[in-house]
């Protein structure tokens, strides 16, 4: 058995938290190949190594003195260097650093340096061979994340390598110059070398004991789920779960290996599992509640719309034209409507509506604001009857108005659109109704 193991920033903030991590590596021989974060917030309004190094950064880029900045970093890494009673120093990274904040390395470079040198702490507290993350991880000219050439190089460096510490977060582009992921992406190199190396399972330590049925933000102490699909999360996600970077299942989920979310400060707990497919079966029917405020519908109408060829196209056209994507089109016998971001919309609406007369000749448009999206994901709701029955009595009886309802094909989500000011109770009233009353 081979497994990767990811810890994120708070479970590396401090040496305390390191050595937890020590314990939890040295608890399972197989935790054989680790990607760390950069350390991340000790306290609540504490700042993390990230932050501090693109602060660092942009006062170098900007031709200021960031000798202050760059030594609270240098600070940062010390303390937890002497609380693990190291003889590693940093010296000679931090001078390098500052050679290349001066000749303006770029800023991604300056982000990347926060995962690189807790590597390197990583790799000597663990006594585990340091692999830097530039050599091994590849981005294409464009930017983007060239995940063949990558798994190609991966395969072939750690063939034969027992144990490593490969840094997370960043890579390389051919020509050596580094580049990061977006924020959170360490969850997407975990998930890299897992496939690489076909793990058998990536562990991704974190601060919670894996994901939650709904947002604790809205709920209290919601319930943790057990066990999840690749496809449910995706949609959870991109409805605002954000325990994992949505990026962070695509590698894995190439070689069907299961994710397992953990808690650092609590390694006895379970934890989520996040699968390909299952035959368990979701502890309520419903695997997950996840929302988003800030959407606009645009109510097209015409008559007998229904029997015009090609009015669909027309009208997304027009959103299409102006850059803008939609999120959902219910439509009837004579209306359409087309769900987009507010935030999006809001300075292009007026140019879409002409568009929309130019292009469709429809009778009239309507723009409603301010409205959320509201996704109810479970593979459980294909096999059970009367979900969306449940959830539209919990949503009356909580007096909420639903705008929208839009279920997809493969039943595996229901959506429902309701105002802003509805959002919270929607939630709670179908979080009620599935997990606490369990009707
Ligand atoms: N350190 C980076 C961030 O704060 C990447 C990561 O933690 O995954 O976004």
């Amino acid at each position: 058995m081979k497994k990767v193991v990811k810890f994120g920033g708070s479970s590396l903030a401090s040496a305390q938290q390191f050595k937890k991590v020590g314990e939890i590596i040295h608890a399972d021989k197989e935790r054989k190949y680790v990607v760390p974060s950069a350390p991340g917030k000790r306290f609540s309004n504490d700042t993390k190594v990230t932050d501090m190094l693109y602060g660092c950064y942009r006062l170098a880029e900007a031709g200021k003195d960031f000798k202050k900045e760059l030594a609270a970093i240098e600070a940062r890494y010390q303390e937890i260097i002497d609380g693990l009673a190291l003889t590693l120093t940093l010296t000679e990274e931090f001078k390098v650093i500052e050679k290349d904040f001066k000749a303006k390395a770029g800023e991604n470079y300056a982000a990347s340096r926060g995962e690189f040198l807790n590597g390197k702490i990583m790799a000597a507290y663990l006594g585990y061979e340091f692999i830097d993350a530039a050599e091994v991880i590849r981005f294409k000219e464009n930017g983007d994340f060239d995940s063949e050439v990558t798994n190609q190089i991966l395969k072939e460096r750690l063939d034969g390598v027992e144990r490593a510490v490969i840094p997370g977060f960043y890579g390389a582009y051919e020509n050596g110059v580094v580049k990061t992921f977006s924020r959170g992406g360490s969850d997407i190199t975990g998930s890299i070398v897992a496939r690489a190396i076909k793990a058998d399972v990536y562990e991704n330590w974190t601060d919670v004991s894996g994901i939650l049925v709904a947002d604790p933000r809205i709920i209290d102490n919601p319930e943790p789920i057990d066990i999840v699909t690749y496809r449910e999360l995706r949609e959870l996600s991109y409805m605002g779960f954000s325990v994992l970077h949505e990026d962070a299942i695509f590698p894995v989920r190439r070689e069907g290996i299961p994710i397992n979310i953990r808690n650092t400060n609590k390694p006895e707990d379970e934890g989520t599992w996040i699968v390909e497919s299952t035959c368990q079966k979701s502890k309520y029917v419903i695997t997950g509640i996840a929302g988003k405020k800030g959407f606009c519908s645009v109510n097209i109408e015409k008559e007998q719309m229904n029997s015009e060829v090609g009015f669909g196209r027309k009208v997304l056209q027009a959103f299409e034209d102006y850059g803008i994507s939609f999120e959902h089109t219910p439509s009837g016998i004579d209306t359409m409507t087309v769900f987009v971001h507010q935030d999006e919309f809001m300075h292009k609406e007026q140019k879409v509506v002409s568009a929309i007369h130019r292009l469709a000749d429809p009778d009239s448009i309507d723009i409603e604001a301010d409205l959320a999206l509201i996704a109810v994901v479970g593979r459980g709701m294909k096999s059970t009857r009367g979900t969306a029955g449940r959830i539209f009595s919990a949503l009356s009886h909580a007096n909420v108005n639903v705008k929208m309802i839009d279920q997809g094909s493969s039943e595996l989500n229901i959506i429902i659109g309701v105002t802003n000011e509805d959002f919270e109770a929607a939630i709670k009233a179908i979080y009620d109704i599935f997990v606490l009353i369990r009707l």
